[in-house]
Protein backbone atom coordinates (compact mmCIF):
# COMPACT_ATOMS: atom_id res chain seq x y z
CA UNK A 1 0.00 0.00 0.00
CA UNK A 2 2.55 2.47 0.87
CA UNK A 3 5.00 1.50 -2.44
CA UNK A 4 1.53 2.02 -4.32
CA UNK A 5 1.48 5.53 -2.55
CA UNK A 6 4.72 6.78 -3.26
CA UNK A 7 4.39 5.80 -6.89
CA UNK A 8 1.19 7.77 -7.21
CA UNK A 9 3.15 10.33 -5.75
CA UNK A 10 6.35 9.73 -7.79
CA UNK A 11 3.65 10.14 -11.09
CA UNK A 12 2.25 13.20 -9.78
CA UNK A 13 5.28 14.71 -9.50
CA UNK A 14 6.58 13.79 -12.66
CA UNK A 15 2.97 15.02 -14.53
CA UNK A 16 3.22 17.84 -13.00
CA UNK A 17 7.06 18.58 -14.00
CA UNK A 18 6.09 18.35 -17.23
CA UNK A 19 3.08 20.73 -17.35
CA UNK A 20 5.21 23.22 -18.35
CA UNK A 21 6.76 21.47 -21.23
CA UNK A 22 2.85 22.24 -23.11
CA UNK A 23 3.86 24.04 -26.83
CA UNK A 24 4.47 27.20 -27.23
CA UNK A 25 3.85 29.35 -29.88
CA UNK A 26 7.04 30.73 -30.78
CA UNK A 27 4.79 34.12 -32.51
CA UNK A 28 8.00 35.15 -34.47
CA UNK A 29 8.65 38.32 -35.22
CA UNK A 30 11.93 39.32 -36.66
CA UNK A 31 14.88 41.70 -35.03
CA UNK A 32 15.34 44.88 -36.85
CA UNK A 33 17.48 47.60 -36.77
CA UNK A 34 20.04 46.26 -34.46
CA UNK A 35 17.40 46.34 -32.26
CA UNK A 36 15.42 43.17 -30.42
CA UNK A 37 11.75 42.83 -31.25
CA UNK A 38 10.04 42.47 -28.07
CA UNK A 39 6.69 41.30 -27.82
CA UNK A 40 4.92 42.97 -24.81
CA UNK A 41 1.54 43.24 -23.45
CA UNK A 42 1.48 46.37 -20.35
CA UNK A 43 -2.20 45.88 -19.62
CA UNK A 44 -3.96 43.70 -17.86
CA UNK A 45 -6.14 42.36 -14.34
CA UNK A 46 -6.69 39.79 -11.59
CA UNK A 47 -8.45 39.11 -8.69
CA UNK A 48 -6.56 41.96 -6.94
CA UNK A 49 -8.72 44.05 -8.62
CA UNK A 50 -11.76 43.50 -11.03
CA UNK A 51 -10.08 40.54 -13.01
CA UNK A 52 -11.08 37.03 -12.25
CA UNK A 53 -7.49 35.32 -12.46
CA UNK A 54 -5.16 34.63 -9.82
CA UNK A 55 -1.58 36.66 -11.20
CA UNK A 56 0.73 33.55 -12.15
CA UNK A 57 -2.20 32.58 -14.71
CA UNK A 58 -1.33 35.86 -16.14
CA UNK A 59 2.67 35.07 -16.57
CA UNK A 60 1.61 31.42 -17.83
CA UNK A 61 -1.02 32.67 -20.26
CA UNK A 62 1.72 35.01 -21.70
CA UNK A 63 4.54 32.33 -22.29
CA UNK A 64 1.94 30.12 -24.01
CA UNK A 65 1.55 33.00 -26.42
CA UNK A 66 4.70 33.75 -27.25
CA UNK A 67 4.53 36.77 -25.21
CA UNK A 68 8.23 38.55 -24.03
CA UNK A 69 6.78 40.61 -21.30
CA UNK A 70 4.07 41.74 -19.06
CA UNK A 71 2.98 44.22 -16.66
CA UNK A 72 0.26 43.36 -13.81
CA UNK A 73 -2.06 46.67 -14.05
CA UNK A 74 -4.78 45.69 -11.18
CA UNK A 75 -6.47 49.57 -10.68
CA UNK A 76 -5.48 51.33 -7.66
CA UNK A 77 -8.86 52.48 -6.62
CA UNK A 78 -11.18 49.74 -7.54
CA UNK A 79 -11.36 46.33 -5.69
CA UNK A 80 -14.87 44.70 -6.26
CA UNK A 81 -13.13 41.57 -4.76
CA UNK A 82 -11.90 42.91 -1.53
CA UNK A 83 -13.97 40.47 0.93
CA UNK A 84 -11.97 38.03 -0.35
CA UNK A 85 -8.93 39.72 -1.58
CA UNK A 86 -7.28 42.20 0.63
CA UNK A 87 -6.34 45.52 -0.65
CA UNK A 88 -2.48 44.73 -1.40
CA UNK A 89 -1.31 46.95 -4.14
CA UNK A 90 2.02 45.35 -4.53
CA UNK A 91 0.72 41.65 -3.99
CA UNK A 92 -0.08 40.86 -7.74
CA UNK A 93 3.55 41.38 -8.94
CA UNK A 94 5.23 39.49 -5.60
CA UNK A 95 2.79 36.68 -6.63
CA UNK A 96 3.71 36.31 -10.13
CA UNK A 97 7.32 36.97 -10.30
CA UNK A 98 8.58 32.92 -9.74
CA UNK A 99 6.20 32.16 -12.33
CA UNK A 100 7.94 34.91 -14.39
CA UNK A 101 11.50 33.97 -13.67
CA UNK A 102 10.73 30.12 -14.49
CA UNK A 103 9.35 30.75 -17.59
CA UNK A 104 11.48 33.86 -19.04
CA UNK A 105 8.60 36.11 -18.61
CA UNK A 106 9.67 39.81 -17.84
CA UNK A 107 7.54 41.18 -15.22
CA UNK A 108 7.36 45.09 -14.94
CA UNK A 109 5.84 45.89 -12.13
CA UNK A 110 2.50 48.35 -12.94
CA UNK A 111 -0.27 49.70 -11.94
CA UNK A 112 -3.94 51.02 -13.68
CA UNK A 113 -4.69 54.99 -11.91
CA UNK A 114 -8.59 55.15 -12.36
CA UNK A 115 -10.37 58.36 -12.45
CA UNK A 116 -13.29 60.06 -14.17
CA UNK A 117 -12.88 62.04 -17.70
CA UNK A 118 -10.18 64.01 -18.14
CA UNK A 119 -7.55 62.67 -17.66
CA UNK A 120 -9.37 59.32 -17.56
CA UNK A 121 -7.15 55.88 -16.71
CA UNK A 122 -3.81 56.28 -16.73
CA UNK A 123 -1.04 53.23 -16.32
CA UNK A 124 2.31 53.93 -14.48
CA UNK A 125 4.59 50.79 -15.39
CA UNK A 126 7.81 50.31 -13.98
CA UNK A 127 6.84 51.36 -10.23
CA UNK A 128 8.48 50.86 -7.52
CA UNK A 129 5.66 50.66 -5.09
CA UNK A 130 2.04 51.24 -5.46
CA UNK A 131 0.83 51.96 -2.20
CA UNK A 132 1.81 55.80 -1.86
CA UNK A 133 0.54 55.93 -4.92
CA UNK A 134 -3.18 55.68 -3.92
CA UNK A 135 -4.34 59.64 -3.43
CA UNK A 136 -7.35 61.47 -3.81
CA UNK A 137 -5.89 63.97 -6.73
CA UNK A 138 -5.15 62.58 -9.71
CA UNK A 139 -2.09 64.94 -10.12
CA UNK A 140 -0.31 63.60 -6.64
CA UNK A 141 -0.80 60.16 -7.21
CA UNK A 142 0.35 60.86 -11.21
CA UNK A 143 3.30 62.69 -9.91
CA UNK A 144 4.49 59.82 -7.21
CA UNK A 145 4.47 57.50 -10.41
CA UNK A 146 6.44 59.70 -12.15
CA UNK A 147 9.01 60.36 -9.22
CA UNK A 148 9.44 56.83 -9.06
CA UNK A 149 10.84 56.68 -12.66
CA UNK A 150 7.80 55.42 -14.41
CA UNK A 151 6.42 55.16 -17.70
CA UNK A 152 2.88 56.61 -17.95
CA UNK A 153 0.58 56.09 -20.81
CA UNK A 154 -3.09 57.09 -20.83
CA UNK A 155 -5.40 53.93 -21.44
CA UNK A 156 -8.27 53.41 -23.92
CA UNK A 157 -8.85 56.71 -24.57
CA UNK A 158 -12.51 56.48 -26.98
CA UNK A 159 -13.59 53.76 -23.99
CA UNK A 160 -17.44 54.41 -24.93
CA UNK A 161 -18.15 54.85 -20.99
CA UNK A 162 -15.82 58.12 -20.85
CA UNK A 163 -16.06 59.31 -24.46
CA UNK A 164 -19.84 59.20 -24.97
CA UNK A 165 -19.85 62.33 -27.52
CA UNK A 166 -16.29 60.95 -29.01
CA UNK A 167 -12.82 60.12 -28.23
CA UNK A 168 -11.52 63.99 -27.19
CA UNK A 169 -8.03 65.49 -26.22
CA UNK A 170 -8.33 67.08 -22.87
CA UNK A 171 -5.99 70.70 -21.49
CA UNK A 172 -5.79 68.36 -18.47
CA UNK A 173 -4.06 66.26 -21.10
CA UNK A 174 -2.02 68.70 -22.13
CA UNK A 175 -0.86 69.95 -19.07
CA UNK A 176 0.09 66.14 -18.39
CA UNK A 177 1.84 66.22 -21.28
CA UNK A 178 3.57 69.40 -20.88
CA UNK A 179 4.73 68.24 -17.39
CA UNK A 180 6.42 65.35 -18.64
CA UNK A 181 3.50 62.79 -16.44
CA UNK A 182 2.37 61.21 -19.92
CA UNK A 183 4.83 59.08 -21.93
CA UNK A 184 2.28 57.57 -24.27
CA UNK A 185 -1.11 56.49 -25.63
CA UNK A 186 -3.11 52.92 -26.33
CA UNK A 187 -4.26 53.55 -29.91
CA UNK A 188 -5.20 49.91 -29.25
CA UNK A 189 -7.36 48.69 -26.40
CA UNK A 190 -9.06 44.94 -26.20
CA UNK A 191 -10.67 45.06 -29.42
CA UNK A 192 -10.90 48.90 -29.96
CA UNK A 193 -7.93 50.92 -32.22
CA UNK A 194 -8.47 54.29 -32.26
CA UNK A 195 -7.01 56.33 -35.28
CA UNK A 196 -7.05 59.52 -33.12
CA UNK A 197 -4.73 58.42 -30.71
CA UNK A 198 -2.41 57.23 -33.20
CA UNK A 199 -2.27 60.87 -35.01
CA UNK A 200 -2.35 62.20 -31.26
CA UNK A 201 1.46 60.10 -31.00
CA UNK A 202 2.39 61.23 -34.10
CA UNK A 203 1.92 64.73 -33.41
CA UNK A 204 3.11 65.27 -29.83
CA UNK A 205 5.78 62.36 -29.86
CA UNK A 206 3.88 59.66 -27.73
CA UNK A 207 4.87 56.36 -27.63
CA UNK A 208 2.43 54.14 -29.26
CA UNK A 209 0.96 51.50 -26.35
CA UNK A 210 -1.60 48.39 -27.50
CA UNK A 211 -2.71 45.94 -24.88
CA UNK A 212 -5.57 43.83 -24.46
CA UNK A 213 -6.41 45.26 -20.97
CA UNK A 214 -7.60 41.11 -20.21
CA UNK A 215 -10.07 40.74 -16.91
CA UNK A 216 -11.19 37.03 -17.93
CA UNK A 217 -8.80 34.39 -19.21
CA UNK A 218 -7.35 34.87 -22.64
CA UNK A 219 -8.60 32.25 -24.13
CA UNK A 220 -12.18 34.32 -23.68
CA UNK A 221 -10.52 37.09 -25.91
CA UNK A 222 -9.74 34.32 -28.73
CA UNK A 223 -13.10 32.88 -28.85
CA UNK A 224 -14.80 36.36 -28.34
CA UNK A 225 -12.84 38.21 -30.89
CA UNK A 226 -11.91 35.21 -33.31
CA UNK A 227 -8.30 36.52 -33.00
CA UNK A 228 -5.13 34.48 -33.24
CA UNK A 229 -3.81 36.47 -30.35
CA UNK A 230 -3.88 39.37 -27.82
CA UNK A 231 -3.27 43.02 -29.19
CA UNK A 232 0.40 43.64 -28.04
CA UNK A 233 3.22 46.54 -28.03
CA UNK A 234 5.96 45.53 -30.41
CA UNK A 235 9.46 47.09 -28.52
CA UNK A 236 12.66 47.10 -30.11
CA UNK A 237 14.67 46.77 -27.30
CA UNK A 238 18.63 46.56 -27.35
CA UNK A 239 18.51 44.27 -24.89
CA UNK A 240 15.87 41.74 -23.40
CA UNK A 241 15.67 43.11 -20.27
CA UNK A 242 13.05 45.04 -17.96
CA UNK A 243 15.59 47.68 -18.61
CA UNK A 244 16.08 47.33 -22.10
CA UNK A 245 11.93 47.70 -22.40
CA UNK A 246 12.04 50.69 -20.16
CA UNK A 247 14.54 52.54 -22.50
CA UNK A 248 12.84 51.95 -25.66
CA UNK A 249 9.76 53.01 -24.59
CA UNK A 250 11.10 56.57 -23.51
CA UNK A 251 12.47 56.48 -26.93
CA UNK A 252 9.17 55.89 -28.61
CA UNK A 253 10.47 52.44 -30.53
CA UNK A 254 7.55 50.74 -30.27
CA UNK A 255 4.40 49.68 -32.62
CA UNK A 256 1.13 48.23 -32.26
CA UNK A 257 0.19 44.64 -33.06
CA UNK A 258 -3.75 44.17 -33.35
CA UNK A 259 -5.68 41.21 -34.76
CA UNK A 260 -3.78 41.39 -38.65
CA UNK A 261 -2.60 44.79 -38.26
CA UNK A 262 0.41 46.43 -37.71
CA UNK A 263 0.25 50.13 -36.74
CA UNK A 264 2.83 52.48 -35.90
CA UNK A 265 5.88 54.36 -37.85
CA UNK A 266 6.86 53.71 -41.14
CA UNK A 267 10.55 53.45 -40.20
CA UNK A 268 9.92 50.43 -38.42
CA UNK A 269 6.82 49.08 -39.96
CA UNK A 270 9.29 49.05 -43.22
CA UNK A 271 12.03 47.45 -41.96
CA UNK A 272 9.71 44.87 -40.34
CA UNK A 273 8.07 43.81 -43.62
CA UNK A 274 11.34 43.77 -44.96
CA UNK A 275 12.55 41.58 -42.56
CA UNK A 276 9.76 39.18 -42.61
CA UNK A 277 9.65 38.49 -46.01
CA UNK A 278 11.75 37.11 -48.80
CA UNK A 279 11.43 37.10 -52.31
CA UNK A 280 13.98 34.16 -53.68
CA UNK A 281 15.56 34.78 -57.35
CA UNK A 282 13.97 33.12 -59.63
CA UNK A 283 13.15 29.34 -60.08
CA UNK A 284 11.68 29.14 -63.90
CA UNK A 285 11.72 31.83 -67.00
CA UNK A 286 9.96 31.30 -69.90
CA UNK A 287 9.59 34.32 -72.82
CA UNK A 288 7.69 36.76 -71.07
CA UNK A 289 7.11 35.91 -67.00
CA UNK A 290 9.66 34.75 -64.49
CA UNK A 291 8.12 32.48 -61.05
CA UNK A 292 9.08 33.56 -57.81
CA UNK A 293 8.73 31.95 -54.54
CA UNK A 294 7.64 34.67 -52.01
CA UNK A 295 8.37 33.28 -48.11
CA UNK A 296 6.62 34.64 -45.16
CA UNK A 297 9.47 33.78 -41.69
CA UNK A 298 6.67 35.58 -39.49
CA UNK A 299 3.74 35.70 -37.90
CA UNK A 300 2.42 38.53 -39.60
CA UNK A 301 -0.43 38.00 -42.10
CA UNK A 302 0.75 40.03 -45.39
CA UNK A 303 -2.15 41.35 -47.61
CA UNK A 304 -0.34 42.60 -50.67
CA UNK A 305 -1.06 44.45 -53.83
CA UNK A 306 1.42 43.38 -56.30
CA UNK A 307 0.64 44.66 -60.01
CA UNK A 308 -3.35 45.12 -59.02
CA UNK A 309 -3.03 42.07 -57.79
CA UNK A 310 -4.51 41.29 -54.05
CA UNK A 311 -2.02 38.69 -52.66
CA UNK A 312 -2.83 37.07 -48.56
CA UNK A 313 0.26 35.55 -47.33
CA UNK A 314 -0.54 33.92 -44.18
CA UNK A 315 1.94 33.70 -41.11
CA UNK A 316 5.04 30.67 -41.61
CA UNK A 317 3.38 30.31 -45.73
CA UNK A 318 4.83 31.00 -49.16
CA UNK A 319 3.44 31.16 -52.24
CA UNK A 320 4.40 31.50 -56.25
CA UNK A 321 4.49 34.82 -57.65
CA UNK A 322 4.84 35.78 -61.22
CA UNK A 323 6.47 38.97 -62.71
CA UNK A 324 7.40 40.20 -66.17
CA UNK A 325 10.78 39.63 -67.34
CA UNK A 326 11.26 43.01 -68.55
CA UNK A 327 9.78 44.77 -65.85
CA UNK A 328 11.30 43.18 -62.37
CA UNK A 329 10.07 45.92 -60.47
CA UNK A 330 8.67 44.27 -57.24
CA UNK A 331 7.10 46.97 -55.57
CA UNK A 332 4.48 45.77 -52.65
CA UNK A 333 1.90 47.79 -51.12
CA UNK A 334 1.10 46.15 -47.78
CA UNK A 335 -2.27 46.51 -46.83
CA UNK A 336 -2.74 45.61 -43.42
CA UNK A 337 0.58 47.73 -42.30
CA UNK A 338 -0.58 51.24 -41.49
CA UNK A 339 1.77 54.33 -41.23
CA UNK A 340 1.64 57.99 -41.11
CA UNK A 341 1.96 57.45 -44.87
CA UNK A 342 -1.31 55.48 -45.17
CA UNK A 343 -0.55 51.73 -45.93
CA UNK A 344 3.06 50.61 -46.30
CA UNK A 345 4.61 50.51 -49.89
CA UNK A 346 7.90 48.00 -50.14
CA UNK A 347 10.47 47.36 -52.68
CA UNK A 348 11.66 43.75 -52.60
ZN1 LIG B 1 -9.18 51.25 -17.59
ZN1 LIG C 1 -7.68 48.13 -17.24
Amino acid sequence: MKRIAILLLALLLVQSSFTQSQNRDPLNVPDIQDFISLKCDFHMHTVFSDGSVWPDVRVKEAFFEGLDAISITDHVEYQPHKKDVPTNHNRPYELAKSAAANLGIILIPGTEITRSMPPGHLNAIFIEDTNPIDTEDYTDALNVAKDQGSFIFWNHPGWVRQAKDGIKWYDEHTELLNSGIIHGIEIVNSNNYYPEAFEWCLEKNLTIISNSDMHGSIASLHEKFEVEHRPMTIVFAKERSSAGIKEALFAGRTVAWYGKKVIGKETFLKSLAVESLELEAAHYKNDKSEYRKLVNHSAFHFYLTLNGKDLHLKPGSEMIITGSIEDQDYQFAIKNFITENGELKVQL
